[in-house]
């Protein structure tokens, strides 16, 4: 029996937690004034830093803006290559393209949706210029393994972190945050997909002072004297522009709201890490339904929570399925390799260049993976609707 309007539910993929203090907060900058680049983004970058455990942070408008800053400070230039993965947001791959560089693409571990480490060096060539690893989905990928490869060849290893704020890795017998950072730069984004949010924001951080440097240079058009600084001066002062810059700023308003955000994260994460063990212990055992694991070395933040579909079940109508009963869902990870935006010939994979067996793994997570609802206030009940609707959908396909 269908059930009545009364009874159907609403259940988005995911929801910001944001209410009158970040409202409050973003108050600050506009009655005073200064609305960009300016005391707030400082301070947030001084809270960001603490909270992951880096010397240095650096704000940029978004995420995308992070990687290609990171990507220039480590070197990279037209007719280098950058090994990463197909399997993450096209930006990871575009931002290789920004710098005129050829994304090389490896498959991942299907278990965790992270970048294989075991098949960097089937990849490697003359041209590699850098290592952009990704900790999809907020799961940390297996930076130990990947760290060394990239020091054992001498390349630069960049973290794209766009998902994984306040997620944790095992380093040497203690839990640290990601982005402290493990490699040479680590980008994060504040997009609302994330779990901290400032409407569009990212940032960079590293433990190398003269990335630092560059990121502050670059993100506002190259300008070798802030205006921070000038406008403090008592004398005038002329800037100049040594070289091309962009403008990646963010401004006040939002890291107001970052700052808000930040003090909040650990209570989201605690919130998220208890609804992904709910969502683990009671979707054991259901034939035709695979779960994420997370390593034993990692702290995954669920920025998202992705169910494999196995057997007959079918993508696409078990989320039309989940539709109908109110409850949005999202396919599997897309793959750039797959989008026209990147015909054949502007990347790369190993072997042949057959990317349906090289990156087999890749495009079998894109298909045969639904990411279903977590966000801090998912009640309790709103949750076991959804696990008895999955249920319901896997066994009647299955
Ligand atoms: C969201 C995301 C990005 C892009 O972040 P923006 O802040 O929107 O630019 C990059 N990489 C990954 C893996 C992401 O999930």
């Amino acid at each position: 029996m269908p059930e009545s309007p009364a009874m159907v539910r609403s259940i988005p993929i995911t929801r910001p937690w944001m209410d009158e203090r970040e409202a409050e907060a973003a108050r600050r900058p506009i009655l005073k004034g200064w609305v960009t680049q300016g005391p707030e983004v400082a301070a947030f970058e001084g809270e960001f830093a603490e909270f992951v455990g880096a010397p240095f942070a650096c704000a940029v408008s978004n995420c995308t803006t992070a990687l290609h800053l990171a990507l220039l400070a480590v070197g990279v230039r037209p007719g280098d290559e950058v090994i990463t993965v197909s399997h993450s947001f096209v930006a990871t791959a575009s931002a290789i393209r920004y710098c005129g560089a050829m994304p090389v693409f490896v498959d991942i571990q299907p278990a965790t949706f992270n970048m294989d480490p075991e098949r960097l060096e089937q990849v490697l060539s003359p041209r590699t210029k850098a290592i952009l690893c990704v900790h999809q989905m907020g799961m940390p990928c297996d930076l130990r393994k990947i760290a060394s490869f990239a020091r054992n060849h001498d390349l630069p290893l960049i973290e794209d972190a766009a998902c994984a704020v306040g997620s944790e890795i095992l380093w040497d017998g203690q839990w640290e945050k990601i982005g402290r950072p493990h490699s040479d730069i680590a980008c994060f984004s504040f997009h609302p997909r994330k779990l901290l949010t400032t409407g569009d924001g990212g940032m960079l951080t590293t433990t190398r002072q003269e990335f630092d440097t560059k990121f502050r240079l670059w993100r506002q058009h190259s300008m070798s004297v802030p205006d921070t600084i000038r406008h403090q001066a008592n004398t005038v002062i002329f800037e100049e522009y040594p070289e091309i810059g962009f403008n990646y700023r963010m401004t006040d308003i939002q890291a107001a709201v970052g700052r808000e955000q930040l003090k909040k994260l650990p209570e989201v994460i605690a919130r998220r890490r208890h609804l992904a063990q709910r969502y683990l212990q009671r979707l054991t055992g259901i034939p035709g339904l695979g779960l994420p694991e997370e390593p034993e070395w990692a702290h995954s933040n669920w920025q998202s929570f992705c169910v494999r579909l196995l057997g007959h079940v079918d993508q696409r109508a078990c989320m039309q399925f989940m539709l109908d009963a109110g409850i949005a869902t999202r396919r599997g990870i897309m793959c750039a390799h797959r989008e026209a935006a990147y015909p054949p010939g502007s990347w790369r994979c190993a072997g042949s260049g057959d990317a349906h067996h090289a990156l087999a793994h890749s495009e079998t997570a894109q298909e045969r993976c639904m990411i279903v609802p977590l966000y801090h206030d998912l009640a309790t009940d709103d949750q076991d609707y959804v696990i008895a609707k999955l249920a319901e959908c896997i066994t009647v396909q299955h």
